[in-house]
Parts: structure tokens; sequence; C-alpha cells
């Protein structure tokens, strides 16, 4: 490590992040004004108190540091991005960049699996182009998140890529930190090699979990144990079917300090290692009406979770489909909590019409995807709330939320959480936001695909979490979707998928 330099290097910061679902619809700017669209000094504030990412507080740690803040847009997980507010937003960041020369270096937060409506490749795009306005000589290194489908041209416009190590992802600022001490480094001297390999394996998004045990974690643990010496960063990135690209599949990073054998004798051994290991990359869903079934032994005070994952806003659903709370409500189980469902104009009517009130309710009436699904119910409102809420546990933890205007609807023995903002629920603060007291329940059913795990783990254990296999846009039955553009074969869509380890 080098000694600390005296000179105040400028180090900017950028970012473009959203996971596209190519089956939803196309994520318009408004969802980046909700969730996160900043730019310029209110950036700044953000990045210098480490109210975002661990970038400038870790830097300044380390070295004498001036951040340069350009632009940061967040999405979430939707369609693809409108091309003309990308094409705005990359204009944008890149005036700002270039405003803000000489500069010494650049971090970046970026998804990895972000697709435009007229770019597959959108972060490859993008930091091709901020490569473009920066030059060559200026270190990029880029944070990524686990899901990314990577390609040759983000690796090759990014000097280093650091993926998010923990699936829910719990380690973003850890990974940011990083992504500072290994710019640190580079402005010290050291460069990186980096070796790229790419498998034919599209995996589902619940068997990418990285606990104990599962065989991402496996893989993500000895990775990790490989880092150090010559080794700068091993990043697995497991990928996002639904992005349906080209570029989909399980990707391998590795960069060492200036060895590149070092960096590719290591991919060449985690992709064989992963390709090996493939066959425990198992689906084990519960049908729906196994999963009512299986409520027979629930007990209120000991919640068993109906996971929704099929309908998880965090990977572009809509939240809104109806097959779980039409069984629900059909076998008559009394004592569940379901949410996060997203119905603004339900709300509307919720608010118009007062609490106490009763309603008949069409469940997406005016919704024309038939996965959603429609449902007629009479529905009393319990309550109505706004308002914000700060989770204390999982992903969340201590970041301030809001969703809107919400209603709390009762539709038989179920408790509708029914917000205006469409998000993952991953954590019993969003119940609680509602008046639901979690831990009473003898069931919830969450609309989320493994995030929940992470905030409610204190309160329902492994055996008590069903993953069920209801229809929806991001349903981990891959062969129930009609893939446009997806690499074939793969596994295991195609379970008679070849690869051969010498393909360097
Ligand atoms: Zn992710």
């Amino acid at each position: 490590m080098s000694s600390a330099p005296s000179r105040t290097s400028r180090i900017a910061v950028a970012g473009f992040s959203l996971e596209s679902n190519a089956f939803a619809p196309t994520t318009e700017r408004s969802e980046f004004e909700s969730l996160f669209l900043v730019e310029g000094e209110a950036l700044g504030k953000l990045i210098d108190d480490g109210s975002i990412l661990g970038f400038g507080t870790r830097l300044r740690e380390l070295r004498p540091v001036e951040m340069v803040p350009t632009l940061v847009a967040v999405g979430g997980a939707g369609g693809p991005c409108d091309a003309d507010f990308y094409e705005e937003a990359l204009a944008r960041t890149c005036q700002l960049l270039r405003e803000a020369s000489p500069l010494d270096g650049l971090l970046v937060f970026a998804h990895g699996a972000a697709t435009s409506t007229k770019v597959d490749d959108l972060d490859g795009h993008y930091l091709a182009a901020l490569r473009e306005t920066v030059g060559p000589g200026v270190p990029i290194v880029a944070e990524l998140d686990l899901h990314a489908n990577v390609s040759r041209r983000m690796v090759d416009s990014a000097d280093i890529l650091v993926g998010f190590r923990t699936n829910p992802h719990v380690d973003v600022r850890e990974r940011s930190e990083e992504c500072a001490e290994l710019l640190h480094e580079m402005l010290g001297g050291m460069k990186p090699a980096v070796a790229f390999r790419k498998l034919p394996m599209v995996l589902p998004s619940v068997v990418q979990l990285t606990g104990a045990g599962k065989p991402l974690g496996d893989l993500v643990l000895h990775a990790e144990s490989q880092m150090g010496g010559s080794i700068a960063n091993v990043s697995i990135l497991s990928g996002f079917a639904f992005s349906d690209v080209a570029d989909c599949g399980l990707g391998v990073v590795v960069t060492a300090r200036g060895d590149a054998e070092a960096a590719e004798r290591l991919a060449d051994e985690l992709t064989e290692r992963a390709w090996n290991d493939r066959g425990r990359y198992r689906l084990s869903l519960t049908s729906v009406d196994d999963a009512i079934a299986a409520l027979a032994a629930a007990r209120p005070g000991e919640p068993w979770i109906l996971a929704d994952v099929a309908d998880n806003p965090g990977g572009g659903g809509r939240g809104n489909t109806i097959w779980l709370l039409q069984a629900l409500v059909e076998a008559g189980i009394e004592d569940v909590a379901l949410g996060l469902f997203h119905d603004p104009e339900l709300v509307s009517r919720a608010k118009a019409a007062g609490e106490g009130a009763t309603l008949d309710v069409d469940f997406n009436a005016s919704v024309e995807d038939p996965l959603s699904g429609r449902f007629s119910a009479e529905a009393r409102v319990t309550s109505l709330c706004s308002g914000g809420f700060t989770p204390r546990h999982g992903m969340l933890r201590g970041v301030p939320l809001d969703l809107g205007d919400c209603a709390r609807l009762e539709v038989a023995g179920v408790s509708l959480a029914v917000s205006s903002v469409r998000q993952q629920l991953s954590a019993p603060a969003f119940f609680e936001h509602f008046g639901i007291d979690p831990a009473r329940m003898r069931a919830l059913a969450i609309k989320s695909r493994g995030h929940f795990r992470a905030g409610f783990a204190h309160l329902v254990p492994d055996e008590r979490i069903l993953e069920v296999d209801a229809p929806g846009l991001t349903t981990p039955n891959l062969s129930r979707v009609d893939w446009k553009k997806l690499p074939r074969p793969c596994f295991p869509l195609d379970p008679e998928t070849t690869w051969e380890a010498t393909s360097r």
C-alpha cells in the first residue's frame, strides 16, 4: 500500500442503476424521480455525509480528496428504461464530468442488468460513454449489483468492476468502500489486470441466495478466500434472466494487482467450479394448493411466509397479482397479512370511502396483463396511512422509506397492505406501517423474491418459508417465459447445455 499522498485528488462520482425486466412496462423518468435522481451540490452533500454509498467517507480516510458529484439516477427494478430519459441523464452526466475536468478518478454506481428501449447493454454503453468523456488515463472503478449481466464492453470500459457479494444485498456500502480503496491503490500506481469469463448458466433469482450452504454462497466464499496478495478483487455476477439479452448468464471478473496470469488462472478455476456445481442450483417451489394446505399446521404467533416470488417488485413485478390472495380467501384462512399490493387507484377509493367503509373491489379490473389476474371480493377499509417509516431490519435497515398514500383492507381473513408506491416488502416495518403486527399472524404472504429473508430472519425460520409457484412477471420457473434474446442453450433451461473449460 502506498503512503498517504499530500496532493488533493479530484474524484468524480456518477451512477445509473436499473434492473431491467424485458417483460415489464417501460421505466419512465418518474420512477427514477420517485426513488433517486440527484445531481450536483445536492448529491455532493449526500456523498460527503455518507448518506449514500461509502465512496466519499472511505476515500477521505485514505487520502486528501475533493469529491466531484455529477449525477446519480436509481430506478430500482422495472421494464427497459425510456431511451430518451437515459440519453438525457447520460448527456448531463458527461457534461458535468467535462466541466469538472481535470479529474484524477471516477467512481461509478451501476447495476449491470439495465437495458433501455434502444440499448440492450445499457451499462456497457454508459461506462463506455463515461470512459470516452474522462479519457483513457483516468481510473474508473464501478460497483455493480450481484445480478449484473456483465458484458465485455463493461469490463473493457472500466478499470475495475466490484460486484456485491451478498444476496439479499446487505454489503452495498462495504462494496462501495472497497471501490474507494481500489481507486486509492490505483492512484498510488497499482495497475489492474482483469480476467473475465461467462458461463451458459442463466439462473432463476431464487437459487442465487448467498447464505451458508447455498451453492452461490459457497462459490462467493471461495472467491473471497482467494482475495489478497496479487488478487485485488473477485466478483461473481450471477445475472438477471429477465433482462432477456445476449449478455445474460453468470459472469466471473477477477482483478489482479498487475499479475495477468494470476487473474486468468483464478478466473478459469472459478468458472470450472461454478459449472461443475451446477446441479446444486435446484428450484424447490411449492404449488399454490400445497402452500395453502401447509398453512393448516400454522398457528397465530408462529407465522409462516408464503413468498410470492413471481410477483417481486424488486425484479420488475407489478406487485398486483391476485393468485395468493384469491387462494387464501377461498380457503378461508384467517390471520394472514399480504403485502405489498400495489394499486394507487384502490388506495384513492379507500381514502374517499373512509375508514370502516366496505367496498366491492374488482382487483385489476383495468389491468391488461393476464399474469396479474382478476378477482372480485368485498373489502373493509380498516385503516388509512401515509408518511414515512424506517425499517429496523434487513436490506433497507435505517433507510427512510415512503410508500405514498396507503390503505389496509380486510378481505375475508386477509389483511391486505395496499400501497401507492410499488416496492418490494423486505422487513416487518412494512407491515407495521399499516398497523399490522407480523409476529402475531398465522401467515405472511410477501411479494418478494428473497430480499425479505434478511428482514424476517429473526421472526421466521427458513423451514417455515415457502416459495410459491404462482404466475407472475418474475417467475423462477423459467420455462414459463417466452424468451426472445436469451443465449441458448443455457443451463438450467436447456439441461443438455455443454461448456468447455478451455474456452478462454
Ligand atoms: Zn440484485
